[in-house]
């Protein structure tokens, strides 16, 4: 996902290492692609090629200014996710957090909503307003396999709850405002059209009565 920033995050861009070559980078597939749609498959093998694919992942998260991606998003189907925020303490020091979250299961949401606009790398562009839960409690496993569980809220809530949508095949269009939605699948059409891809996925029959749905 792609977000507008937070009062306790920093957009800021890490150095761009020219002479570092661009390994790993993955084609992120624009809303359009069915892979999007699709439900993505519990991991079960927690092997040198689950953190390859991670790697994989976090690199072409960052060369494009990304917080989250999940693997729909690169045309695989598994329930993974990378994420990362730049963050800046008081004292100006900086940091980030994040990483890859394997088999993320929602626990626990709050009914207490947080405003705040909200992108996606398939969407290139587009933000639009999106009211999301602002705790979210979620039990996940790393790279090899442990579990853990986090709670998390406000912008790190945001992300986290962006990316298990997309391993369920629903993106964040889905959640807008039926005139937002509209606007947005009117952007992305043009989008396609203009980058020379096929026609973006037509509206769904009662498709805009998704719009308020929580998860
Ligand atoms: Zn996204």
């Amino acid at each position: 996902m792609r977000g507008r920033g937070h009062p306790a995050v920093v957009a800021y861009h890490r150095g761009t290492d020219e002479e570092e070559p661009p390994v790993g980078r993955m084609e992120i597939r624009i809303f359009g692609d069915p892979v999007l749609r699709q439900r993505a498959h519990e991991v079960t093998d927690f092997d040198g090629r689950l953190a390859t694919l991670a790697e994989d992942m976090l690199e072409t998260m960052r060369a494009a200014d990304g917080a989250g991606l999940a693997a729909n998003q690169v045309g695989v189907l598994k329930r993974l996710f990378t994420w990362e925020v730049a963050l800046e303490a008081e004292d100006g020091a900086r940091s980030t957090r994040g990483g890859a979250v394997v088999n993320p299961q929602l626990l626990d949401v709050s009914e207490e909503l947080q405003d705040g606009d909200e992108g996606c790398l398939s969407f290139p562009g587009l933000f639009y307003p999106l009211e999301r839960p602002l705790r979210v409690e979620v039990a996940y496993q790393d790279l090899v396999g442990d579990d853990h569980r986090v709670e998390l809220d406000g912008y790190f809530a945001r992300i986290w709850l962006h990316e298990m949508d997309h391993l369920n095949g629903i993106l964040f269009v889905d959640h807008l405002a039926a005139h937002d939605r509209k606007a947005a699948l009117k952007q992305m059409r043009e989008y396609r059209l203009a980058a020379g891809l096929d026609d973006p996925e037509p509206p769904r029959p009662g498709g805009l009565l998704l719009g308020r749905h929580r998860r």
